[in-house]
């Protein structure tokens, strides 16, 4: 942030053209990646995500009472299982965000994730705050939690989500100096894109999330704090049945973000059963991991921008919807 001589922040309103304007190229949308048809002629790819954070939220908070461990343990211990057992019985690949300190803990849970066909991915060390860290250690951290998952499962994660998505001015940097091809942590856009770095594309594409899609705004509450969002777990289905109809008449991507400690619970897992059932009764599905939809769309960055771009023009066709 910009000083005064004083060495106080300059007021925002007081700032040139330069710094907003700057501030806002520094990690932007670029090109929209959609495909005119995903994998196998699919008009619509669905992309389920579950960040396995465990016990790293309290742990991340320096709270260490067994009473808040034992609520993140509950999303290894019964969460986890009972999501792989509907995934395998839907047949739906996902991607499964590990803070490392989480895969070291369960590293059995880890190693079963790719085991079943699924992706592994990092969600950074112990789920930090990118934002309270320096450069140097925030490097370091990502750095650790890439070769840590490497080394329980023998496979090199290409994809990162950062904990909280809490985007750094020095996050972009460091993922492509780390060799990620794609990034699931920002929310410029309902579809995947390339991320511009001052302007200047970076080959990184971004997998965007939204608290829409996110099953923690609606379920999660601080027990000391005056927010109880208990919300029903129907109603949230609702919502993301929304999401998926929109996204098929797009042909676009489907994305949920789910953490096993929060959806695993048996009258939340509702939700997520009756919306694959929802999904299952459309043709033209394509269930794919986060690398699978990020490699697809990478395909389009090799075609001329025109070609591509006749896709965002097609119309919706809502009379497909069942
Ligand atoms: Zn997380």
């Amino acid at each position: 942030m910009p000083t005064s001589d004083t060495g106080e922040p300059t007021p925002s309103w007081r700032w040139p053209e330069e710094t907003w304007r700057g501030h806002v190229e520094a990690v932007r949308a670029g090109r929209r990646l959609v495909p005119a048809r995903w994998p196998g002629g699919a008009r619509v790819a669905v992309a389920l995500s579950f960040d396995s954070d465990h016990e790293t939220i309290p742990l991340r908070d320096g709270e260490t009472s067994p009473g808040r461990l034992a609520q993140g343990e509950y999303g290894a211990r019964a969460g986890a299982p009972r999501i792989l057992e509907l995934l395998a019985r839907h047949q739906v690949p996902a991607t499964f965000f590990m803070p490392a300190v989480s895969a070291r803990l369960h590293p059995d849970e880890a190693r079963a994730y790719t085991r079943d066909g699924h992706e592994l991915a990092v969600h950074g060390w112990i789920h930090e705050r990118n934002t309270l860290l320096g450069h140097d250690d925030e490097r370091e951290l990502t750095a650790r939690a890439l070769e840590t998952l490497t080394e329980l499962t023998g496979q090199r994660p290409t994809g990162i989500r950062t904990p909280s998505w809490d985007f750094s001015d020095s996050t972009l940097r460091i993922m492509l100096e780390l060799g990620f091809s794609y990034d699931s942590s920002l929310m410029a856009d309902d579809e995947p894109y390339e991320v511009l770095a001052k302007g200047r594309p970076t080959g990184l594409v971004e997998i965007p999330v939204d608290w829409i899609r996110d099953d923690a705004p609606y379920f999660t509450m601080d027990r000391y704090g005056s927010v109880r969002p208990h919300s029903r777990p129907r109603d949230v289905r609702e919502i993301w049945v929304d999401e998926f109809d929109a996204a098929y008449r797009a042909g676009g991507v489907f994305q949920l973000t789910l953490h096993p400690h929060v959806i695993g619970h048996r009258s939340r897992l509702v939700a997520l059963r009756e919306l694959l059932d929802h999904i299952a009764a459309h043709t033209g599905v394509w269930y794919a991991t986060h690398a699978q939809v990020a490699e697809a769309s990478r395909a389009v960055l090799r075609t001329p921008p025109d070609s591509a771009g006749a896709h965002d023009t097609r119309p919706d066709h809502p009379e497909a919807t069942p």
